[in-house]
């Protein structure tokens, strides 16, 4: 079933009014849409809070306020609210977190999440420091897909960057995922102006010899990133201009998607991607939502509120009463949160999304809580 809608022609001004959304619906499952047509399709499960890096566009702090461990969903608990989901019409899932691979015996619940049908793309992020003692009993439990965040190439920016001493294992993740037959890897940097702006070639260079696609990521000013500024921002046409003046022509590829990269191709045919999410956001098509470790449920990367899922699921809640619960609030959904952020730029005024001291009183507005 194709359904077309003329999704944000209800909002007022803006340039992304009177956009299109073409989504191509499963078949076979009931699919519930938000106040702007958008389905739910896209679940990002965060399986932990911690992390083993300080990346300074995530965590740039000395000190974190951290999930109560007791509040942890179990891996039955979050197998069950995967169930509800898939029976919404989610039919992708990814593994984020925090570094999801701190999450003791993950294979355990990939094996569980390989084993629902109506998941067609199961998908892990990882910074890859635990990549290649990992790789294999992931693939075994039935992960196929993996994204690899890497910024650098160089150790010591990496260094810099993350405050730990780790390149060298993140390099042997990504080799170790190679050899185990990963398909479809990617690579993701975060590009901030001055830091690592000159490695864009070298990064393309470097996923064309592992057989990874690059995507390039706009740097966001979304919870946890207290040190973000405009200026800091290399944007998608920035980064186009220095790619062309390398490469020469470049295409673009033309796909119907909701996946957040937009794909370019060079002379070559090597694709790549660019995730402009702060200068052309792409709130029209997002058809994801975000589930902490601890069952918070955000409709949004910048929403400040979430739905709470544990509590009902630990009060014994019916897998219907759930479903309950969930489509009323994705019925509810109106945000645009990137497009609202882009707006406030246009008019001047700009400050972080979440100021520290509200971080520290609700660790749930932190990036590395609710998954990248
Ligand atoms: N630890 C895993 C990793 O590093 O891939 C998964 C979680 S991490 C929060 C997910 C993604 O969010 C990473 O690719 C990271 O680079 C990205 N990210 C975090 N803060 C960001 C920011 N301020 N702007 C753009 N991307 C960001």
């Amino acid at each position: 079933m194709r359904i077309m809608g003329d999704v944000f022609a209800m909002l007022k001004g803006g340039p992304m009014i009177s956009q299109q959304i073409d989504t191509i619906m499963p078949t076979g499952l009931q699919t519930i849409t938000d106040t702007f047509d958008r389905p739910l399709r896209n679940v990002r499960l965060s399986v932990t809070d911690r992390c083993n890096l300080r990346c300074q566009y995530c965590m740039p702090e000395e000190e974190y306020v951290w999930l109560p461990r007791t509040n942890m969903l179990t891996f039955e608990e979050i197998a069950m609210l995967v169930d509800v989901f898939t029976d919404l019409g989610v039919d992708k899932v990814r593994l984020t977190g925090g570094e999801p691979l701190l999450r003791k015996e993950l294979p355990v619940l990939v094996r569980m999440l390989a084993h629902k049908a109506r998941i067609k793309d199961l998908a892990l992020t990882t910074n890859g420091v635990l990549l290649s003692e990992q790789a294999d009993a992931l693939y075994e439990a039935g992960l196929h897909r993996l994204t690899v965040s890497l910024d650098t190439l160089d150790p010591q920016r990496f260094q810099a960057l993350t405050r730990r001493d780790m390149h060298v294992r993140v390099l042997a993740g990504i080799e170790a995922a190679r050899q185990r037959g990963f398909h479809g890897l990617k690579l993701d940097t975060v590009v901030m102006r001055g830091y690592n702006d000159d490695e864009l070639i070298d990064l393309i260079e470097y996923g064309k010899r592992v057989g990874a696609e690059v995507r390039f990521i706009e740097y966001m000013d979304v919870g946890g990133a207290t040190h973000w500024s405009m200026d800091r921002v290399f944007s998608r046409a920035d980064m186009l201009t220095r790619l062309r003046q390398y490469y020469g022509r470049i295409e673009t590829v033309v796909e119907v998607s909701s996946a957040p990269a937009q794909r370019f191709r060079l002379p070559d045919g090597t694709i790549f991607g660019i995730i402009a999410s702060t200068t052309m956001p792409f709130c029209r098509t997002c058809d994801r939502s975000r589930l902490t470790a601890d069952g918070m449920w955000y409709l949004c990367l910048y929403a400040t509120k979430g739905i709470d899922l544990r509590q009902p699921l630990r009060d014994g809640a019916s897998l219907q009463e759930l479903a309950a619960i969930i489509t009323a609030g994705w019925q509810a959904r109106r945000d645009r949160g990137a497009e609202e952020r882009k707006a406030l730029e246009q008019r001047g005024s700009r400050e972080t999304l979440v100021q520290l001291e509200r971080l520290r009183q609700d660790p749930h507005l932190e990036m590395h809580t609710r998954g990248g």
